[in-house]
C-alpha cells in the first residue's frame, strides 16, 4: 500500500509565491523517507498541505488513499505532525500535555493514560512525566513534540526539520527514538536541508527545490552518483 500519494500539486500563496509547481511523488507504506531541499524550497508548505494547514491550489493528496483535499477529518487521523517550533505549554506537565492532546482525538481518558504512558517510556520521559515541561532540557522538548504527535497512533508521522538548531548529541538521540518508531511500523517522512540527516535515517529520498521534485530516489542510489 501507498502511504502518500500526491499528483500536481500546486500552492500560490495570497502574495502570488508559487511555492509548489506540480509536485508528484510517492511514499510507501512502512518508508523512511526524506524530503531534502535548500531553505524556501517549498519543504514546509508541501508538509503544510499534507496535514491540512495549508490549502492545495490543485492537485490531489491521498493518505493510505484517503483524500486530503476531500475527507479532510479522516486524512487527519492517520496523520502525527511534529512542526518545526516547539510549541507546547511550557507551563503544563508532559502528561498532561500527551493526554490533552489524545482528548482533542476523542481517545477516551484511560487509553490516553495508557498511550502517554507508553510514549513517555518510548521516548525516555516517564521520569519527567510530572514536571513543568519549561525545565526540560532541549532534546526532551523535541521528544515530547514526538511523543504528542504519537497519541493518535498515526500510520504517517512527519517530522518538519526535527533537528533545526539542536547539536549533534540531542540530534543522534532524536534519530535514534525516531528510528525505533518507524521499526515499530509506522511510515515516518522528514524534510531537512542535511543530506547527512537524510543519509543516517532515510531508504528513499526526494529533493525539491523552487518547488519542484528534482529526484526521486533511494538513498543508496543517490549516495552512488554522489
Ligand atoms: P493562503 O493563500 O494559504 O491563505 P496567504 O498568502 O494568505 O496564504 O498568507 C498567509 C500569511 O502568511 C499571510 O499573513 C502572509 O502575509 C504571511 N506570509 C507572507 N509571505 C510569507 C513568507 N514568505 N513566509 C511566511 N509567511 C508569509
Ligand atoms: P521551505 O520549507 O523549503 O523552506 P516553504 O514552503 O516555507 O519552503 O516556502 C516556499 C516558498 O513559499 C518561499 O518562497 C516562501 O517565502 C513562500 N511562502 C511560504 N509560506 C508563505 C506564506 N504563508 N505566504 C506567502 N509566501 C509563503
Amino acid at each position: 500500500p501507498t502511504a502518500l500519494s500526491i499528483r500536481d500539486l500546486r500552492k500560490t500563496y495570497g502574495n502570488g509565491v508559487e511555492a509548489l509547481r506540480g509536485v508528484s511523488l510517492d511514499v510507501a507504506a512502512g518508508d523512511f523517507f526524506a524530503l531534502l531541499g535548500p531553505n524556501g524550497a517549498g519543504k514546509s508548505t508541501l508538509i503544510g498541505i499534507v496535514s491540512s494547514l495549508v490549502n492545495a491550489t490543485a492537485g490531489e493528496v491521498d493518505v493510505f488513499g484517503v483524500s486530503v483535499l476531500r475527507e479532510r477529518s479522516r486524512a487527519m487521523s492517520l496523520i502525527g505532525l511534529v512542526p518545526q517550533e516547539i510549541n507546547f505549554n511550557m507551563f503544563e506537565k508532559p502528561e498532561d500535555i500527551l493526554v490533552n492532546q489524545a482528548g482533542f482525538y476523542g481517545v477516551p481518558r484511560r487509553l490516553a493514560l495508557e498511550r502517554a504512558e507508553k510514549y513517555l517510556t518510548q521516548l525516555q520521559l516517564w521520569e519527567k512525566r510530572n514536571v513543568m515541561s519549561r525545565t526540560l532540557s532541549g532534546g526532551m522538548k523535541r521528544r515530547l513534540m514526538v511523543a504528542r504527535a504519537m497519541m493518535n497512533e498515526p500510520r504517517l508521522l512527519i517530522l518538519d526539520e526535527p533537528t533545526a538548531g539542536v547539536d549533534i548529541e540531542i540530534r543522534r538521540s532524536m534519530w535514534s527514538f525516531v528510528r525505533q518508531i518507524n521499526q515499530a511500523g509506522t511510515t515516518v517522512i522528514l524534510t531537512t536541508h542535511y543530506l547527512e540527516e537524510a543519509e543516517q535515517l532515510c531508504r528513499n529520498i526526494a529533493i525539491i527545490d523552487k518547488g519542484g521534485i528534482i529526484e526521486n530516489t533511494s538513498m543508496r542510489a543517490l549516495l552512488a552518483k554522489l
